[in-house]
C-alpha cells in the first residue's frame, strides 16, 4: 500500500463530518471519490495533507506512520512535500506568471536551484500543453488553462500522491474536456491519484477503484465495473445521475 488510513474522524463543532473511515490506495492506482455534496469528500482530502487536522486517524504513507491528530507542523510540512494537491478554484498566485506559479514552490519549498526549477517547469508545461504561455498571468488564461497550470504545479516536485478536489467543477462545460484529458494522461503514466469528481464517465474510464461517500462514511467501494453496474444501490445510481 502506498497510503493507508485507519479510523479517520473529524467533527466541526458538534457536526461529525468524517466518521471512523478507513481508506487505502496502492502505488500507481487511481481512486475516484464520489458522493453527494456535504458528504465530507473535501474534508477527507484535506486531512491527508494536514490542511485540516482530524480528531483521530492513523496514516501510513510509504511505510512511515503518522498519528494524524497529533502531527507537528514541521512533520506536516514534510508530508505536504510528498503530496500534491489540485484545487477546485485553481489556487494560483495571481501576481505570478505561469513560470512563477510552477517554480516558486520548487525553489522555496523543495530547495531547487533556479535553473533546475525552470528546467522542470519546461517539462511540465509540455505535459499540460501550455508551451508558449510561461509569461502569461492567470487572468490572461482561460479556466481550463489555469487549471492545467494548477496541475503542473501539483506535479512539479514529483509527489508520491496527487489529490484532486473537483478539478473541473469551476469550469465552463466546454473547458472540462481539456483538463480531464491531462488528468487521464497522468493516470496512464502511473501516477498515484485520489480524485474527487462528479464527472462519472471520466471516473468510470479512469479510476481503478470508485469510493462512494455519504455522511462522512464510505458506503461502497469497488471497481467501476461493479459500482456503475445496475446492481449498485439506488442512492448511488441517483447520485450518478444528478452528479451529486
Ligand atoms: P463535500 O466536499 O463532500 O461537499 P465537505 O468536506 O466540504 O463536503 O463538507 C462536509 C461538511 O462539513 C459540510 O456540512 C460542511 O459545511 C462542513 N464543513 C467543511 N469544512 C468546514 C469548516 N472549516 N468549518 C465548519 N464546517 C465545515
Ligand atoms: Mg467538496
Amino acid at each position: 500500500m502506498m497510503l493507508q488510513i485507519k479510523s479517520l474522524s473529524k467533527s466541526f463543532g458538534n457536526q461529525r463530518v468524517i466518521s471512523d473511515m478507513d481508506f487505502t490506495i496502492k502505488k500507481g492506482e487511481v481512486v475516484a471519490v464520489i458522493g453527494p455534496s456535504g458528504s465530507g469528500k473535501s474534508t477527507f482530502l484535506k486531512t491527508i495533507n494536514q490542511l485540516v487536522k482530524p480528531d483521530f486517524g492513523i496514516m501510513h504513507l510509504n511505510d512511515k506512520e503518522y498519528d494524524m491528530a497529533k502531527i507537528k507542523e514541521s512533520e506536516a510540512t514534510d508530508l505536504r512535500k510528498k503530496i500534491g494537491m489540485v484545487f477546485q478554484n485553481f489556487g494560483l498566485f495571481s501576481h505570478l506568471d505561469v513560470l512563477g506559479n510552477i517554480t516558486l514552490g520548487l525553489e522555496k519549498v523543495h530547495g531547487f536551484k533556479k535553473e533546475a526549477a525552470i528546467s522542470r517547469e519546461k517539462e511540465l508545461i509540455e505535459v499540460v500543453g501550455l508551451s508558449g504561455k510561461e509569461q502569461s498571468f492567470p487572468n490572461q488564461l482561460s479556466g481550463g488553462q489555469q487549471q492545467r497550470v494548477g496541475i503542473a504545479r501539483a506535479m512539479a516536485s514529483n509527489p508520491d500522491l496527487i489529490l484532486f478536489d473537483e478539478p473541473t467543477s469551476a469550469l465552463d462545460p466546454e473547458l472540462v474536456g481539456e483538463v480531464l484529458s491531462v488528468i487521464k494522461t497522468l493516470a496512464k503514466a502511473g501516477n498515484t491519484m485520489i480524485i474527487v469528481t462528479h464527472e462519472m464517465k471520466f471516473a468510470k474510464e479512469t479510476a481503478d477503484k470508485i469510493v462512494f461517500m455519504e455522511n462522512g462514511e464510505i458506503i461502497m467501494e469497488d471497481s467501476p465495473e461493479v459500482l456503475f453496474s445496475e446492481k449498485a444501490p439506488e442512492r448511488i445510481m441517483t447520485t450518478r445521475k444528478t452528479g451529486g
